[in-house]
């Protein structure tokens, strides 16, 4: 049956693959974005599909609309974005998510929200479990966007107990992939772009800390899964790959795969940097019959592909900022 979807931060790294998803599953799509992190270029070729509409409005504002579902994505989500203005992260993930659970609630939406496994903040339990409360600190540089995210799953709840709306919240761990911005200041694509363009690979702190990466197809193979999933099901649930790697591999890693003669370099570790991070999957595998397939060799594979033909584009003096 097709639906009238709305995704907020559709122009995004995550919010631009999720459209291109569901508009190939015969849906109609709004793009609600405010295109501080997200491209035009990201949804450019989305133009094809005549179900397809873009709105350019911050979610900060309230909005009406005629919609079945709700994604919310838009958020900053790589940490020198996010800090760079950090009462608006936190005005988008508290006021932005409460206007789009009120525009839930008005149409009997179903809403999905983009949770993240900072949730956990830097944890004490390892692997992370949907269970574990969390170490975060309230009020560091990474707080706004922290504290942000877990209030928005506290605002999803309080909808869901006294509205009745149906709530999907995903737990997402480090995903990564195409349509990345090369000025985007996460782990990965700073990686490829450095080793792509041989300028020095920046590992922060000494290399050691831990993250696990998912494949952004993968990842969004089990929004599909959570969206659709029995009303009972609110989540949150994690979704990531278990897959877990140190900072010093993931760069040997790159060296690797791109042949580059790039140097490694350390620079200083960020405040409240967490030191390991990997997600128990076992709910999204019994709830949604959900796992990863895509193992990091051939994610980073594809991710290089992307960053190599756009940055041979961008020579050719493509604007970065479309
Ligand atoms: P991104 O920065 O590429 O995308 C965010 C999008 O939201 C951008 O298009 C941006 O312009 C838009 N946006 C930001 N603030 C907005 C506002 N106030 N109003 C309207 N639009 C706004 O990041 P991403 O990696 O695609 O992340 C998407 C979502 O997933 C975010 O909510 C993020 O917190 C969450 N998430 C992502 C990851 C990951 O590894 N990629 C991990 C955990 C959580
Ligand atoms: N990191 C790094 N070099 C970089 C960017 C990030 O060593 O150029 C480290 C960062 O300190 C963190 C890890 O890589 O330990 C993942 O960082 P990212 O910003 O991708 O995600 P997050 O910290 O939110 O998990």
């Amino acid at each position: 049956m097709r639906k009238r979807i709305l995704v907020a931060g559709g122009a995004g790294f995550l919010g631009s693959h999720l459209c291109e998803h569901l508009l190939g599953a015969g849906h109609e799509v709004i793009c609600l974005d405010n295109f501080s992190t997200g491209l035009r270029r990201n949804i450019a070729q989305l133009k094809r599909f005549g179900t397809f509409s873009v709105i350019a409005h911050d979610i900060v504002e309230p909005i009406a609309l005629d919609v079945d579902e709700i994604y919310n994505l838009a958020c900053p989500a790589s940490p020198p974005h996010y800090q760079a203005n950090p009462i608006q992260t936190m005005k988008t993930c508290v006021v932005g998510s409460l206007n789009l659970l009120d525009l839930a609630a008005r149409r009997r939406a179903r809403i999905f929200q983009a949770s993240t496994s900072e949730i956990y903040g830097d944890p004490h339990i390892h692997p992370q479990v949907e269970s574990y409360w969390g170490n975060v600190n309230p009020f560091g540089p990474r707080s706004c966007y922290d504290e942000g995210k877990r209030s928005a799953e506290t605002l999803f709840f309080d909808f869901h107990r006294l509205h009745g709306l149906e709530i999907k919240i995903v737990r997402i761990f480090n995903t990564y992939g195409p349509r990345m911005r090369p000025d985007d200041g996460r782990v990965v694509s700073n990686f490829i772009v450095q080793a792509l363009k041989g300028e020095d690979i920046t590992i922060y702190g000494d290399g050691s800390q831990t993250r696990s990466f998912c494949f952004v197809d993968d990842l969004i193979d089990g929004f599909i899964r959570m969206m659709a999933s029995a009303p009972s099901l609110t989540g949150p649930i994690n979704l990531g790959n278990p897959g877990e790697f140190t900072i010093g591999e993931l760069a040997e890693r790159v060296v690797e795969l791109t042949g580059s003669r790039s140097k490694i370099v350390r620079r200083p570790l960020p405040v409240d940097d967490p030191r390991q991070r990997r997600p128990d999957i076992s709910l999204a595998t019994q709830e949604l019959g959900w796992r990863p397939k895509v193992e990091l060799s051939e994610g980073l594979g594809q991710t290089i592909r992307y960053f190599d033909e756009l940055l041979s584009r961008s020579d050719r003096k493509v604007p970065e900022s479309v």
